[in-house]
């Protein structure tokens, strides 16, 4: 069966949103994307598909930025719903791109890029992560950290920007799915069964950030557009000092019992 995104693209747009002073959502309703304004030229997170490369361009320019700007690209982790759209971007705006070094091996594979129903093209990494140094433009750190299960490489985002007049630590957990952490699926592809515990540990270990502002590779994983639409109007809506704590939790919570005790 065709991926139900492929026929029409663009019911999958989403207005874009700031989530902090600087940082904005420039995803669609089902994979998400951020862009970080940092005064010296503009920083994207996550490309989705190729056929939804032109909403995300469409979402800079309503921000009155130009993606030519983007000078830095960083994927979460080498899937076709994150990465597929990344060389078309990467080429366009001859942006450095950075991946997980662990991920660089899944590039060409169909069956590890999940690709089998959208094809994700090759694309070029120009860096890998160095997690003890941040990924720094601007008035923008980017902290990274190695969180493998969902993939080897998946990575792990959090970084400071101002909101609601203080400074609030943005965070964002980058694979959070255990659909590639089945024993079948380790197993098939050769991937060590400890990646179960060390992804359970990373969430246990990460809930303890004192993250203000969640944000989602998906953006239902940490319900951010339900969040938004409910907000009141005086603040921003996602800034929330207590709910990274009980989503991680929460996909914690889950995991032992859909996978650990399964
Ligand atoms: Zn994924």
């Amino acid at each position: 069966m065709a991926h139900p995104i492929l026929g029409s693209p663009w019911a999958y747009a989403c207005e874009p949103f700031a989530v902090s002073d600087h940082a904005y959502y420039v995803g669609n309703t089902w994979v998400g994307s951020y862009l970080l304004d940092t005064g010296e030229g503009l920083v994207l997170i996550d490309c989705g598909m190729p056929q939804t490369v032109y909403l995300i361009f469409e979402s800079i320019r309503k921000l009155q930025f130009d993606p030519r700007d983007i000078r830095i690209i960083l994927l979460t982790h080498a899937h076709y719903d994150h990465a597929g759209g990344a060389e078309a971007i990467r080429r366009y705006t001859g942006a450095e791109l950075y991946l997980g070094k662990e991920d660089v091996p899944l590039i060409g594979h169909p069956e590890l890029l999940l690709s089998d129903r959208i094809h994700c093209p090759d694309f070029q990494v120009d860096r890998v992560y160095e997690d003890a140094h941040p990924v720094c433009l601007g008035r923008f750190s980017v902290r990274t950290v190695h969180t493998p299960g969902h993939t080897p490489g998946a990575r792990s985002f959090f970084f400071e920007d101002t909101s609601d007049g203080a400074m609030q630590l943005c965070g964002m957990h980058g694979g959070i799915g255990f659909n590639t952490l089945k024993r079948e699926f380790l197993e098939a592809h050769q991937f060590p069964i400890s990646l179960q515990k060390r992804f359970y540990e990373d969430l246990l270990s990460l809930r303890e950030l004192p993250v203000t502002i969640a944000l989602g590779s998906h953006p239902a994983h940490t319900r951010m557009l339900e969040r938004r639409a409910a907000g009141k109007g005086n603040g921003n809506p996602l800034r929330d000092p207590k709910y990274w704590s009980a989503f991680l939790t929460e996909r914690a919570d889950a995991f032992r019992k859909e996978i650990l005790q399964s």
